[in-house]
């Protein structure tokens, strides 16, 4: 599996997301497609964000990756805010790729999702998942060099999907 030095790391936490949720939806949103629906979405995750994480430094910037918070401790630790976890899978994916990028900077770190509205988080190491998340990067950038979206591939996800029309009407 190809490792990726760090200058070649430009995509987003957001497409490693989307990759597993569905390509056709990373296609849409790498070519600057964006839907009203999505950014409702957005903001009341930005609600939520604010009003329980008041007293965190929010949306840290680091190269092509934006963290909700970080945690400096014993360990660096990064943190996400999700709404719910019915994309828990590619949750875990943006925190591994996120330890990967900061890996690469030389920062051994760890990441927690934080579901509020369920009370609950989940810890993710990064340790032997590198494979992983490296076969995603490389997908991330099959599926954004295609000249055309992926057919989409109807399924649950589908109903609150910014992109519904555009496949589906
Ligand atoms: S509507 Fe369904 S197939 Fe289309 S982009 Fe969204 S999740 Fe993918």
């Amino acid at each position: 599996m190809k490792e990726y030095p760090l200058t070649d790391l430009l995509i987003t936490g957001t497409e490693i997301n989307y990759l597993s949720i569905c390509p056709t939806k990373l296609w849409y949103f790498a070519k600057g497609i964006t839907m009203e629906q999505e950014s409702e979405w957005v903001d009341l995750g930005k609600f939520i964000h604010e009003q329980r994480y008041a007293s965190e430094e929010k949306e840290v910037l680091v190269g092509s990756i934006k963290i909700d918070f970080i945690r400096r401790g014993d360990t660096i630790e990064v943190h996400e805010v999700k709404l719910g976890k019915s994309m828990e899978k590619a949750h875990e994916m943006q925190a591994l790729y996120y330890l990967y990028y900061l890996k690469k900077l030389g920062i051994n770190a760890k990441a927690v999702l934080h579901y509020p509205k369920l009370n609950e988080t989940k810890e993710i190491v990064l340790d032997g998942r590198e494979e992983e998340i490296e076969w995603a990067i490389k997908e991330v950038e099959r599926i954004k060099s295609l000249p055309s979206p992926p057919r989409p591939v109807k399924s649950k996800k589908c109903k609150k999907c910014a992109y519904y029309e555009l496949c589906w009407v």
